[in-house]
């Protein structure tokens, strides 16, 4: 019995070690979808393989030297595509994407940069409706181009809550905003903030507490546009969020420095981070690699006359103190021409070409326009600051872009990251920027079975040559989608071969 009991033992764990190859014999069965002669990036940083990969239904397979020869192939497998020594890597999973999906399903910008993944409900706003279960079904219903990671936004929950604008919430509007969240989580992969806009800026630190502690129970996320992106703010506004990493994972939404300039400041922020780590906070960030950032005007406004409500009692009772206020605040930001509008009617106007068009000073165009009255991209950012801030292994790469956004990462980012920073300079590995692109955000986001290539996983791929591929799309032109991912695939599914778009939605809501 005994020898019968170690001789199964045996058995069982050959057969588990067998499994656990991708290179296991006999054949794969007959494929959906075979890429041949593909470089493979499995997006954990390893070094590019040589591979044939097998898909059936929407995961992969098989990975490794093709066990079957062209006659085979050819009569077992629906399709084979020769990636003639391109690489192949996991579709790339963007962890800030913002956009409507009932309106604009396809999201070609997304999948043209070779995303497959995009996660929306970004900087404490989400679809202010009862149930985004109920959303997402619909969502689901009418379908959507890459697949759809939600967030559930804070500032949403304060509204839905009845706590608004409140700064010190009642009990029982806040015992229903964290039922609200802890349903809502069935749903979602996190919580987002965005704790520099209305109403989310309202929020004290035991309510950020109380949030933190359902998301941390259960097993989520909270993702921050933090308090203040200001140099002189930052270490504040990161131990903030690194406080309720004591509950729940956290992450920070598009990090920057703000005025800051230099590396020295770049190391001072991820050693904040790192240190934090080591201590046992589960704090992760992501980027985008542009050096303006983009959001609604209502930033330059002091937080007393953010609303248009607000907006109106100031220009009653401080009209010369949000003068003065608006002032210093372009002064700071690098003057009038470093803001660019994107939004009707200003669309490509920056606040110097509207102080030239109207004769009137800063202060006076701005009030012009209102905080609620236009959006626009900000050159503020350092550029050495930033890189540095790339290359760090902590942070992953997200776009934070939206299709009909006026600013390019939109449409360009991961293709400007292997153009630029790959191909062009030299500061990240192609292996590292496609770890920073896939297997990274997955694990932020709690996903075990998308960001890597091996047997198991869902197939969501992306074929390039690293060498043709073009970030197109320009601030005065945001919206030219990136060339050079020649195949993307979802669920096993060509989403977009050689610059067409399929006409169907092959992604899906994922399940957290
Ligand atoms: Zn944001």
């Amino acid at each position: 019995m005994r020898l019968l009991t170690t001789c199964l033992t045996l058995v069982l764990l050959l057969l588990a070690s067998a499994c656990q190859s991708d290179r296991v014999s006999p054949a794969p069965p007959a494929a959906d979808l075979v890429l041949l002669n593909a470089l493979v990036l499995n997006g954990l940083g390893a070094e590019a393989v040589r591979a044939d990969v097998f898909i059936t239904g929407d995961e992969i397979v098989f990975v490794g030297p093709s066990p079957l020869n062209s006659t085979e192939l050819a009569a077992q497998v629906g399709r084979v595509i020769d990636a003639g020594g391109r690489i192949l890597a996991p579709g790339f999973i963007d962890l800030h994407s913002h956009g409507d999906p009932l309106k604009t399903p396809a999201f070609e910008n997304f999948l043209a940069m070779g995303v497959t993944t995009i996660t929306l409900g970004q900087d404490g706003s989400s679809p202010e409706v009862p149930s985004l279960g109920q959303w997402l079904d619909a969502v689901s219903q009418a379908g959507i181009g890459p697949n759809l990671a939600m967030l559930v936004g804070h500032g949403t929950l304060r509204n839905l809550s009845g706590i608004r604008d409140a700064v010190e919430p009642e009990a029982d509007d806040m015992e229903r905003m964290l039922t609200l969240l802890d349903e809502e989580l069935d749903a979602c992969f996190g919580l987002s903030t965005g704790l520099e806009y209305h109403p989310g800026l309202y929020a004290q630190p035991a309510e950020l507490q109380a949030l933190a502690q359902v998301t941390g129970r259960r097993d989520r996320l909270i993702m921050s546009h933090l308090r203040n992106e200001d140099n002189d703010q930052m270490r504040a506004s990161l131990d903030e969020l690194l406080a309720q990493g004591k509950h729940s994972r956290v992450h920070v939404a598009h990090i920057k420095s703000v005025y800051g300039k230099g590396t020295e400041e770049a190391d001072a922020i991820l050693m904040q981070l790192h240190q934090a780590r080591d201590a046992g906070v589960r704090v992760s960030a992501d980027i985008y690699p542009y050096n303006a950032s983009f959001a609604g005007i209502s930033l330059l406004f002091p937080v007393w006359s953010k609303t248009t409500g607000q907006f109106e009692a100031a220009l009653q009772n401080r009209r010369g103190e949000l003068e003065e206020f608006l002032r210093k605040k372009i002064a700071k930001r690098n003057g009038p021409a470093a803001t660019l509008l994107g939004t009707p009617p200003y669309t490509g106007k920056t606040l110097a070409d509207l102080m030239a068009e109207t004769g009137q000073p800063v202060e006076q165009v701005l009030i012009g326009i209102g905080p609620q009255g236009a959006a626009g991209a900000y050159f503020i950012m350092d550029e050495t600051l930033q890189n540095r801030l790339l290359i760090d292994p902590l942070v992953s790469v997200a776009s934070d872009g939206r299709l009909e956004g006026f600013h390019p990462r939109g449409h360009g980012t991961f293709a400007r990251v292997i153009e630029e920073f790959v191909v062009k300079q030299s500061l990240l590995t192609l292996p590292e920027a496609i770890r920073k692109m896939t297997s990274q955000p997955a694990s932020v986001l709690g996903i075990s079975d998308r960001g890597v290539i091996k047997a198991g996983y869902k197939a969501d791929l992306v074929l390039f040559d690293p060498a043709r591929v073009k970030a197109n799309a320009t601030y005065p032109q945001p919206h030219q989608l990136a060339d050079g991912f020649d195949l993307v695939v979802v669920n096993g599914q060509i989403a977009r071969e050689n610059g067409v778009l399929d006409s169907a939605l092959h992604g899906q809501v994922l399940k957290p």
